[in-house]
C-alpha cells in the first residue's frame, strides 16, 4: 500500500473514530509480530516446526511427558527475552486516554495491551495471559516471573508448592474451552458497540472470529487492518492493508487533531 492510499484511509478511518460512542479493538497475533512475538499459524511460526497435537490440554493434564515437552516449548518459544508493546499497542492506549476507547477483545496472551496503558478491566482476554501460571487442584496463581525463576533454576515441569498439583500456563491451549465470563462479556461488548476495529487477526479462530459478526448485526461499522484477507472484508467499511503499527499511529495522529481542532 503506498503511503498516499495510507493516509486517505487512515482519514477515512479517523472520522469513524471521532464519530463513533462505543469503540472496540479486537487485536490478534498480527499485531503482536511487530513486537518480535511469531505468530504461530503463519509460514515459519510455531506449527510449521511442531505438531499441535502434540500440545493439546487433554495431553497437558493426562501426560506428563507431554506436560515437560510443552513447558520446555513455552520456555523457549515465549519465556525469554524481553517483549515490549509496539506503535499499534501504543496507539490504542492513545485512543483509551482520547476517551474513545469502550474496551481491547484480544486473542493474544502477552499482556503488551496493558504494558501499553491500556487499563486491564478494559482488555478482555479470549485466550488467557501468559502473565500468570495457575495450580489446576487448588487454584493458587503463580506470577511468570516466580515460575521463570523456577525453571532457569533447572525444574523441568513445575508444580505447585502448596499441593504439589499440576501448575499450567494461565492461556487456553488447543482443545480447552474458552474463558466463559470472558467470552460471554466481550460479545455483550460487542452487540453493542458502534464501531469494531479488527487489528492483525485473519479471523479464523472459532469462537473469537464471530465478534465482529456480532458487532455488524448490531449495526456498528467495521474496519479491518490486517496484511491477508479475512472473512468479513466484504462487511468493511474501511479495509487497510498495512502493517498494525504503521497505520494505528496514522489514525491516531488524525483523531488526536480531528478532536483538538
Ligand atoms: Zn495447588
Amino acid at each position: 500500500m503506498n503511503s498516499q492510499n495510507l493516509e486517505s484511509l487512515a482519514d477515512q478511518v479517523a472520522d469513524l473514530i471521532v464519530n463513533a460512542k462505543r469503540i472496540i479493538v479486537f487485536t490478534g497475533a498480527g499485531i503482536s509480530t511487530e513486537s518480535g512475538i511469531p505468530d504461530f499459524r503463519s509460514p515459519g511460526g510455531l506449527w510449521d516446526r511442531f505438531d499441535p497435537d502434540d500440545f493439546t490440554y487433554q495431553k497437558f493434564i493426562s501426560d506428563a511427558s507431554s506436560r515437560r515437552k510443552q513447558w520446555q516449548l513455552l520456555w523457549k518459544e515465549r519465556l525469554t527475552g524481553e517483549v515490549k508493546p509496539n506503535p499499534a499497542h501504543y496507539a490504542i492506549a492513545e485512543l483509551d486516554r482520547l476517551g474513545k476507547l469502550d474496551c481491547v477483545i484480544t486473542q493474544n496472551v502477552d499482556n503488551l495491551h496493558q504494558e501499553a496503558g491500556v487499563p486491564d478491566d478494559k482488555v478482555f482476554e479470549l485466550h488467557g495471559n501468559m502473565q500468570w501460571v495457575v495450580c489446576l487442584h487448588c487454584g493458587r496463581r503463580y506470577s511468570l516471573e516466580q515460575i521463570r525463576t523456577r525453571l532457569e533454576a533447572g525444574e523441568e515441569v513445575p508444580d505447585c508448592e502448596t499441593c504439589h498439583g499440576i501448575l499450567k500456563p494461565d492461556i487456553v491451549l488447543f482443545g480447552e474451552a474458552l474463558p466463559e465470563e470472558v467470552f460471554s462479556e466481550a460479545t455483550t461488548h460487542a452487540s453493542n458497540c458502534d464501531l469494531f476495529i479488527v487489528i492483525g487477526s485473519t479471523l479464523i479462530v472459532y469462537p473469537a472470529a464471530l465478534m465482529p459478526g456480532y458487532a455488524v448485526d448490531a449495526g456498528a461499522k467495521l474496519v479491518i487492518i490486517n496484511l491477508s484477507a479475512t472473512p468479513v472484508d466484504d462487511q468493511a467499511t474501511v479495509l487497510i492493508r498495512a502493517k498494525a503499527g504503521e497505520a494505528m499511529s496514522e489514525i491516531v495522529r488524525k483523531v488526536a487533531r480531528k478532536t483538538a481542532g
